[in-house]
């Protein structure tokens, strides 16, 4: 067996994107994709909670540990100058994917989960005292509630919440009204995982600036859908989670414009955030080391490069348009069943679609689906306060990634239509 490097492997990007995405192409590059569940050809309709991965990316993590593993930053040898080229170069990648300025602004985590959490402490604790105020929307997963939330409870601070209209968009007149002198930082998702609504981060963050209050973007379910831009949407932060978009598990980013990543305090500490050490002082590194203290996930951000080449070689543009074909699909079949209400109608909607059938619940649907080889989410979503707001339970989810076609549409009518015929 010949082991490819994981630079050969990642970064095999076309000089210019096509303009139409080949989605039945692509699916032959996730092999779990042509696997049987139950009997059945997998149909994998739950990528808001994880995406498929496809073999460049497993080659490139493969190729790593066949080839280049090592501890990076520390060593003198080869291998560890290797890994080290390879850690820093996702970094350099990552930056230039989402139009950061520079790879320092470029910080890698476990996931969005971590990288609000990272803000909430080394941001929110010097900057948030008793009396002040942080903006939130009604739309948020519980990741971008609860950290703030404790974050206030701690400070004695006031969370204030961004209403939404019944179309699951939020209401822009509430949140203009909801600023005040004391607000201290806006939080808001791009795409709401529960309800697929996008939200117009740019507008809100320039309202934001208006009154020199910074945004962070919860970009977990934006930057598969959508791409980023971050100087184009003038965020602040933006968090992402490799695993929803076909990179591998536990490997994140946080990205932060430099002018407050330079003024933050460490997030944990230990070895790679120091310059130096005594007992007496420790003098810390610069951003992004200074929030990346002990051994990083080194494989994680190599395959989380060859996700960036991946999408980068495919087009962004190009998925996006294919994910709107297939949702505009889906939102047509599923409208047209009866007994069947879908939640979450924004005019400006990405890669899901969460809906109820009457009288049967949502884990009926979620367990009868599985039986046909379908898998989609049911629940709460994390994000609880949304399915409060429409007095449900929960809501079975449907959420599209790039390799989705409108087969796989058609395979979870017929599949409702089980589940219809068992409740008759
Ligand atoms: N934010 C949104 C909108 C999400 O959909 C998710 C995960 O579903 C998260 C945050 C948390 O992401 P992770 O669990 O990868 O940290």
């Amino acid at each position: 067996m010949t082991t490819t490097t994981p630079e050969a492997v990642g970064r095999s990007r076309p000089a210019k994107a096509p303009a139409v995405f080949d989605a039945a192409a692509a699916r032959k590059d996730f092999p779990i994709l042509g696997t049987l569940v139950r009997g059945k050809p997998l149909v994998y309709l739950d990528n808001a909670a994880t995406t498929q991965k496809p073999r460049q990316v497993t080659a490139a993590l493969v190729g790593y540990y066949e080839t280049s593993n090592s501890n990076v930053h520390r060593g003198v040898h080869r291998l560890s100058e290797t890994a080290t080229r390879l850690y820093e170069g996702a970094r350099a990648h990552v930056a230039e994917f989402i139009g950061a300025a520079e790879p320092a602004e470029i910080i890698f985590v476990r996931g969005t989960t971590e990288a609000i959490n990272l803000v909430c402490h080394s941001w929110g604790r010097p900057n948030v005292a008793a009396g002040d105020e942080v903006i939130i929307s009604g739309l948020e997963h519980h990741s971008n509630i609860v950290p703030w939330q404790r974050l206030c409870e701690e400070k004695g601070a006031r969370l204030k919440v961004i209403p939404m209209n019944d179309r699951g968009e939020l209401l822009l007149d509430e949140y203009e009204r909801l600023f005040s002198d004391r607000t201290r930082i806006v939080a808001v998702n791009h795409v709401s995982n529960a309800l697929g609504t996008i939200n117009p981060v740019a507008e809100m963050a320039a309202s934001a600036h208006a009154r020199g209050v910074p945004l962070l973007v919860d970009g977990a379910q934006g930057l598969p859908h959508l791409g980023v831009d971050v100087r184009a949407l003038g965020c602040d932060f933006y968090a992402f989670s490799g695993h929803k978009m076909y990179a591998p598990m536990g490997i994140g980013v946080l990205f932060g414009r430099k002018e407050l990543l330079s003024k933050m305090p460490p997030y944990q500490s230990g070895g790679d955030m120091i310059k130096s050490v005594t007992f007496d002082r420790t003098i810390y590194n610069d951003p992004p080391h200074l929030f990346e203290a002990g051994t990083p996930n080194v494989a994680g951000a190599v395959g989380l490069d060859a996700a960036v080449a991946y999408l980068g070689g495919a087009g962004q543009d190009a998925i996006r348009r294919h994910e709107e074909e297939v949702l505009e699909y889906a939102t047509g079949r599923l409208g047209d069943m009866e007994g069947l209400r879908i939640y979450g109608t924004a005019r400006e909607k990405a890669g899901v679609i969460s809906f109820t059938m009457e009288g049967v619940h949502p884990h009926d649907v979620g367990t009868i689906l599985d039986t046909e080889g379908v898998a989609v989410r049911t629940g709460h979503h994390c994000a609880q306060p949304i399915m409060e707001r429409f007095g449900i339970p929960a809501t079975v989810r449907a959420s599209f990634g790039l390799y989705n076609v409108k087969a796989d549409v058609d395979a979870l009518v017929a599949a409702l239509g089980k589940v219809r015929s068992v409740f008759r």
